[in-house]
Order: C-alpha cells, then structure tokens, then sequence
C-alpha cells in the first residue's frame, strides 16, 4: 500500500517537450518560404509571400507575458530546427497566403493529424481571424505525410520539421492572394496578430 503511495511521487517526469506555464510564453513567427524561393506571388499586394510577411520582422509585442521572435527558412531546415531549439517556443507559426484562381477566399490553418495541442490553436486562429475581418472561416485541414494521401503532402515536412522543436506548430494560410476582395493591409494584419498571441 505504501509503496504504491510512494509511487505515485516517483512518476517520471512528463516526456516531450512543453512550455505552458513558462513565462514569457515564447511564439516563434516563421516566414514562409525564403529569399530563394518565395513562394505565390499576389497581384493584388504586389508581393511574393516572403516579401509580404517581413512586416512581421518590425512585429512587436509590449505585454510582458509573452515574446515573439521571427525565424526563416534562408538557411534551410535544420539550421531552423536547430535555430528554434535554442528559442525553446510555447509554439511555432509558419505565415503564409493562398491562391486559388481569383475567386476562392478565406483562412485556414494547417494542423498535423493526431496533433491536438497544435489543433488547438489552429482553430482558434481560424475562428479569430474570421470574425475579426468577417471572413470565410475555412476551418483546420489536417496534414498529414503524401503515403498516406494526404493532399499532396502539403504543409506536412513544415510542420514535421517545426515539431521536432516545439510542441505546438500551425501553418496559417490568412487568405487568398490572388482575390483583391480577400487580402488584409499588413497594418490591419499586425494589429490583429498583436490581439491573438496575446490572448493565446
Ligand atoms: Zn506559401
């Protein structure tokens, strides 16, 4: 009876990497793509997606619960990956925009399968974003790896990669680039971002 109580106190530590109750609560902003390869170009803003997104780089958060800190892919994943142990983020968010013929408009998220913390904010993303700027909420797609039939495998080697570092990584598609009637002003989408991960 008593070493059963015992134990109990004995557990193990949790495994995995968590960092709920860390203050700062650390958000690593990751700009899609790279000055390599910058992704979907949008008319309607005159940018690529890497160029659309440097806004984030002048993105600053005055609450002292949290920190955010931009991260890119210029050098590759594993420099990423490597980069982002060190930061040791509550979680990871890749930024990127859609494009769909001119007409498809909307947000949505991306989320690994099985993946519930990441889920999580996903949804809340999604949902925030769409009643602030009265949008489609297109809801969470889950990814997942292309053998199993995944769409394509898209978004899943960003998100695999981005877990090996945090225990929680969203990829956030705000809109359509190429509709002029779904593209947000950086202004608009900072000050929107500011709200979310400060009540994240
Ligand atoms: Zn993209």
């Amino acid at each position: 009876m008593f070493e059963c109580v015992k134990n109990l106190f004995k557990k193990k530590p949790r495994q995995g990497i968590d960092y709920r109750n860390e203050r700062p609560r650390k958000i690593a902003l990751i700009i899609g793509h790279s000055e390599q390869s910058t992704g979907a170009l949008s008319r309607p803003l005159g940018s690529t997606e890497y160029e659309y997104y440097q806004f984030l780089r002048d993105f600053k958060i005055v609450n002292p619960n949290v920190q955010t800190q931009v991260f890119d892919r210029n050098k590759g994943w594993s420099s990423l990956v490597e980069k982002l142990k060190i930061y040791k983020p509550y979680a990871t968010i890749e930024f990127h925009f859609n494009i769909g013929g001119g007409r498809a408009h909307g947000v949505e998220c991306l989320s690994k399968i099985g993946d519930l913390k990441s889920y999580e904010i996903a949804d809340q993303m999604c949902l925030s974003y769409s009643q602030k700027f009265n949008k489609q909420n297109r809801g969470v797609r889950l990814v997942g790896p292309r053998s199993q039939g995944y769409n394509k495998g898209r978004g899943h080697n960003n998100l695999y990669q981005a877990r090996k570092a945090a225990p929680r990584s969203v990829l956030f598609e705000a809109f359509f680039g190429d509709n002029s009637n779904d593209v947000i002003t950086t202004d608009q989408y900072s000050m929107w971002l500011d709200y979310f991960i400060e009540n994240l």
